[in-house]
């Protein structure tokens, strides 16, 4: 069959929908939200719950192969759809993504290095885990946790305590608050036969824990740059992935390189790739599930990616004017019919030879939107 199967139905679906159909399939997505952004330009949506038996079995009898946009699928979805159909990435890369402290354990066990963490489970625990790993810290619950939700910072045993609490007392993580030079990401596609291809590694740039904007290629040496590439491989190859994964990195005033955090899927920070690769993160994903040659992941130009998160709708519609009318600006939306703050409705992208000017640009570019600037008047 030429029916691919999509766990999850949000932005990233809806850009693998896109390219998937691109290259001639057809898919098929599984979320509960009937609106959802994928779901809604699918070739067919079930919206059941990820566990529903009957769901699954529909997806199994429907598509030559399943994927996902988002880590928190049910490990048991996902083995039950692995015993009928195979599914990329695995469960069990999956499963060591979805919990902070399993996901740094294995990454530690490469080699590689994290900030400094502890586990906590129990209240107990905090004042020696605190100890261990020293203030300033942060507390990040193991599971479910994205765009800095579900994280605390922590300058005191007693604010630690208070924040475990806030975080209803599940199973965390506390660990160092590095002092950051800067952050940055690969995005990786390893085939079926276990071909890896690395795009080039992106600046990131964080407003209250959430992507706010992405520079490629990121303002590092070469050096740095093929470190990350060689752990986010290794990375990929301990866990058998196929598809497309994101490693993020933290690189510390001392110049160190830290991993982050581990993303198995697509992810934003690899938006850029739509407008300024050969091949896109999206079309790689269809390629790498479908057994195909992986594409091309050379840049076509610099570019600078911005979010465009739900708070630049407060007062209607953002005023996309001056974006518009930019000769090499690109927009997309995601088709979310509500915005709320915080929530990712857009980005864009600005391409340009001038890196520098670029990131002003796109700056300017994102005031316009909301009318700190007014442009052309
Ligand atoms: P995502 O949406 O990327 O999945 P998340 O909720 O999983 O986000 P993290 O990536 O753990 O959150 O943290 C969000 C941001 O908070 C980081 O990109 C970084 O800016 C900051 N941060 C997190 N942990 C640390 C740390 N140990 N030291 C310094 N800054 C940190
Ligand atoms: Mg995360
Ligand atoms: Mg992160």
């Amino acid at each position: 069959g030429n029916t691919l199967g999509m766990l999850g139905g949000g932005q990233l679906g809806r850009m693998f929908t896109v390219a998937a159909r691109t290259l001639g399939y057809r898919v098929l997505v599984l979320d509960p939200d009937p609106g959802s952004p994928a779901g809604r330009i699918a070739d067919e949506h079930l919206h059941s719950a990820y566990g529903d038996a009957w769901a699954l079995e529909q997806m199994a009898a429907r598509c030559a192969v399943v994927t996902t946009e988002f880590e928190n699928i049910p490990a048991q979805t996902l083995h039950t759809l692995a015993g009928l159909i195979p599914v990329r990435p695995g469960a069990r890369a999956l499963e060591c993504t979805q919990d902070r402290g399993r996901e740094k354990a294995m990454i530690q066990s490469l080699g590689l290095e994290t900030a400094p963490f502890e586990r906590v489970t129990h209240k107990e625990q905090i004042k020696a885990a605190l100890a261990a790993v020293g203030t300033p810290a942060i507390l990040k619950r193991a599971a479910l946790g994205y765009d800095g939700k579900g994280q605390v910072g922590v300058a005191s045993l007693a604010a630690a305590e208070a924040g475990f609490d806030h975080l209803g007392q599940v199973p965390c993580v506390l660990e160092q608050r590095l002092p950051l030079e800067r952050e940055i990401s690969v995005v990786l596609a390893r085939g079926v036969g276990g071909e890896t291809l690395c795009y080039p590694v992106a600046e990131n740039i964080h407003r209250h824990g959430i992507l706010h904007m992405s520079i490629v290629p990121a303002r590092i040496d070469h050096a740095t740059a093929q470190a990350a590439c060689r752990a986010a491989i290794q990375l990929a190859e301990a866990l058998e992935y196929c598809g497309v994964m994101a490693v993020e990195f933290f690189i510390t005033t001392a110049g160190e390189l830290r991993v982050n955090e581990i993303a198995p899927r697509p992810h934003n920070s690899g938006h850029y790739t739509l407008d300024a690769c050969v091949t896109s993160q999206f079309e790689q994903q269809v390629r790498a599930i479908c057994a195909l040659p992986l594409g091309d992941t050379r840049l076509l130009s610099p570019v600078v990616m911005v979010n465009l998160l739900g708070d630049l709708w407060a007062d209607g519609e953002p005023r996309w004017g001056a974006l518009l009318e930019h000769p090499a600006a690109k927009l997309h939306l995601y088709g979310k019919s509500q915005a709320r703050p915080g929530r990712k409705m857009g980005h864009f992208c600005v391409l340009g030879d001038d890196r520098d000017r670029i990131i002003t640009e796109a700056e300017t570019l994102f005031a316009a939107l909301s009318g700190e600037v007014q442009h052309g008047s």
